[in-house]
């Protein structure tokens, strides 16, 4: 029955309900197959991370990481927003509740630094923490730290 072809009810009234019994046996739904996200390899042994936070999902931000990662041969990370939202896979997310990493170099770009974070970075890797905020927790975590907006930051690096 097509929604156009009921008559609303009046309040108070009662309107004549259909229930449907769908077939249990059969599903509407058909898996086709399973399409891996290019992690850009694997975080786990990469000497060289590339991390992008909540602040990569502004603009063209995240495009630009990537190609960065691409150019200096790092695998691309991120933060748990990043992992929730479908930017990265799980497996990509680097902390507390997603994958520990010992690289030897580890940028951040708009990343704020929480510990649950940080806990995913271990054997004292060099940091390169790129934050707009001046006051970002990541800067006390990091070697170098850049405040700026990442976008300017990014396409310096790519020239
Ligand atoms: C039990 C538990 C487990 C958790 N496990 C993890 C975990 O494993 N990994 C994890 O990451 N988090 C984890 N979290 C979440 C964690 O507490 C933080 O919320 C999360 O790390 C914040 O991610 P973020 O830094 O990307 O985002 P935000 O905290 O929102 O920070 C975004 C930053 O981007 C900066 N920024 C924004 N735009 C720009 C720009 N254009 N240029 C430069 N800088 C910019 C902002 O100044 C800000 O500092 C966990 C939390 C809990 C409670």
């Amino acid at each position: 029955m097509k929604t156009e072809d009921c008559e609303p009810a009046e309040a108070g009234g009662s309107a004549p309900v259909t229930v449907i019994h769908p077939d249990a046996g059969a599903s509407a739904i058909q898996v086709q197959g399973f399409e891996k996200i290019d992690t850009a390899g694997s975080i786990h042994d990469a000497e060289v991370v590339v991390c992008a936070g909540r602040g990569a999902m502004e603009d063209d931000n995240f495009e630009k990481i990537k190609a960065l990662a691409a150019k200096i041969d790092a695998s691309v990370a991120g933060s748990r927003p990043m992992a929730d939202n479908g930017w990265i896979p799980f497996e990509n997310q680097v902390g507390q509740s997603g994958t520990v990493i010992r690289p030897k170099v580890c940028f951040t770009f708009g990343i704020s630094g929480a510990i649950q974070f940080t806990e995913g970075i271990k054997g004292d890797p060099m940091v390169i923490a790129v934050n707009k905020d001046p006051h970002a927790a990541i800067f006390s975590f990091a070697d170098y730290a850049v405040v700026s907006d990442m976008g300017s930051v990014l396409d310096a690096l790519l020239k």
